[in-house]
């Protein structure tokens, strides 16, 4: 049994989700029959679709009905737009049409009582987040069925038993592998093909989870596990994980074979085509995982296995993240301490707002933290509460912005805040968009270490580093660097490190 994967903007529009259909009744056929026979499908929602509903559901929030109604409309057009192009001429158009309007109705009802209470509950917001990967497996399905395969649409809220931890739960194993045995098992070995949203799960209590964002991954391992299958497939745009993101650097080559730990080490630093929880419930099963490009169905991509085959092809790779802000909260005297610094990074992580990099600098008296675009205005709301409660204010709030320290926001950003607190100042704000480079060695590759290298090379092309984090292994680095550098950079870094010869 395989389980194929397939990322949001693999199915990111009409095009697009019949390539989908294609390679999955492909790879049916192929399979269909024989010992490895069964194909399970796990998908995303459409590219941007989730952004959306939760930007949707803080507006409902914040109390701007104008910006969910738009939402709603949108995402209307986008999934209708899908029935028109695939299913005109299907029996289903009607049906398919008819849910998707209704579940569209179901997110506007949402949307309209977070409107009233003025707050989204984490609870609430996952039940929203859900919505892409309930609409997108439906559509997929019913394309699948067009082309004449047997296939179902499931939610994973059937199958994925998991913890109340909203936004980020946790899958208990066992309850999910009953249900899975039970209910999906049957299913693909008569040769059905489930189409099982990706991300979500639910309570035993049946209340709608989330795994976190770019959960899907995650979802398609544990699926896989919970039903033996002999291997898992994560189908992105990519061929597999490289050297470089191959956007950035076009002769960025593939790492063709990896074992899990190494794979596990790339996903943690951030290489955007596999989701770090991926590989755990993999290698508890010994369950091969390949990640292949829908773009690019010939070619063999990444495998990731328990024993590599010793004579495969070592190579460094350089892992590139944009769309990070850097945000500083802190004092322009010496009244901040390590305690807020704690105290700051906790806060975040209970509000679910990931921080790939923090420094605490002694000279500037503040703590910078990097953290997403998209999560930039929800960490600016979780600091000021908590630093600068208004009862700590002894000047009401205002003040200056590009005060000493800060720097000038870019457009369109919140300005810096400065506060006069009773104990000092408080300032917080957004410095700059930057992005992390990781490089991420092997050991052995170079005796002399990667990380000198690395070091060496991007002081050469003069690089602005704003800070850097090193693991306890001598053989992986992270650099923040200004976003506008990176693509300079990295390439830069991959021509220096001798990756680009084949
Ligand atoms: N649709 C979810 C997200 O955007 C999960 C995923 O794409 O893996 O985070
Ligand atoms: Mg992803």
């Amino acid at each position: 049994m395989i389980v194929h994967k397939f990322g949001g903007t693999s199915i990111g529009s009409a095009d697009r989700m019949a390539n989908v259909a294609d390679i999955v009744v492909e790879q049916h056929s192929r399979t269909d029959g024989t010992p490895q026979g069964g194909t399970v499908v796990v998908v995303s929602a459409m590219s941007t679709v989730t952004n959306q509903l939760i930007a949707g559901a803080w507006a409902a929030a914040e109390g701007d009905d104008a910006a969910y109604r738009r939402t709603k409309a949108g995402l209307l057009e986008k999934h209708l737009g899908v029935v028109e192009a695939l299913l005109a001429d299907s029996p289903e158009r009607v049906d398919v049409a008819g849910l998707v309007e209704d579940r569209l109705h179901e997110l506007d009802r949402l949307y309209r009582s977070i409107a009233v209470l003025g707050e989204v509950t984490p609870r609430g917001l996952d039940t929203v987040a859900s919505f892409g990967e309930q609409l997108s497996s439906n559509l997929l399905a019913a394309v699948l069925r067009g082309r004449g395969v047997r296939a179902e649409a499931i939610s994973a809220s059937e199958l994925l038993v998991t913890d109340d931890q909203f936004g980020q739960a946790t899958p208990l194993m066992d309850k999910t592998r009953e249900r899975l045995q039970q209910r999906v098992k049957p299913l693909a070995e008569r040769g059905v093909i489930p189409v099982i949203t990706g991300y979500i799960g639910a309570t035993e209590q049946g209340v709608t989870t989330t795994l976190g964002r770019g959960g899907s991954d995650f979802s398609a391992a544990i699926i896989g596990a919970g039903l033996d299958a002999d291997e898992v497939w994560i189908w992105s745009d990519v061929d597999g994980i490289l050297t470089a993101d191959p956007n950035i650097v076009p002769e960025a080559r593939t790492l063709s074979e990896l074992s899990y730990s190494e794979a596990a080490d790339l996903a943690y630093y951030g290489a955007d085509v596999l989701h770090p929880k991926t590989i755990r419930p993999v290698t508890e099963r010994g369950i091969t995982l390949r990640i292949v490009n829908s773009y690019n169905r010939t070619h063999p991509g990444t495998l990731i296995v328990e024993t590599p085959s010793p004579d495969r092809e070592l190579l460094p790779a350089i892992i590139s993240t944009t769309g990070l802000s850097l945000i500083a909260v802190g004092s322009h005297d010496d009244s901040w301490t390590l305690e807020m610094s704690a105290r700051a990074l906790q806060r975040l992580d209970e509000a679910g707002i990931y921080v790939p990099m923090f420094s605490q600098s002694f000279s500037e008296h503040n703590l910078n933290l990097v953290v997403r675009n998209r999560d930039q205005e929800r960490c600016l709301s979780v600091l000021r509460r908590e630093f600068i409660r208004p009862d700590r204010f002894s000047q009401g709030v205002p003040a200056a912005w590009g005060s000493p320290g800060m720097r000038a926001p870019f457009p369109g950003k919140a300005p810096t805040e400065t506060y006069q607190v009773s104990d000092g100042t408080c300032s917080l704000g957004v410095k700059e968009e930057v992005a992390t480079i990781s490089v991420v060695g092997v050991p052995g590759w170079n005796e002399t270490g990667i990380v000198s290298h690395a070091f060496a090379a991007l002081g050469s092309h003069c690089t602005r580093v704003i800070a850097v984090a090193q693991a306890a292994t001598e053989y992986s680095v992270s650099f923040c660097i200004p976003e506008e550098q990176v693509v300079d950079a990295v390439r830069f870094l991959h021509s220096e490190l001798g990756l680009g010869r084949g």
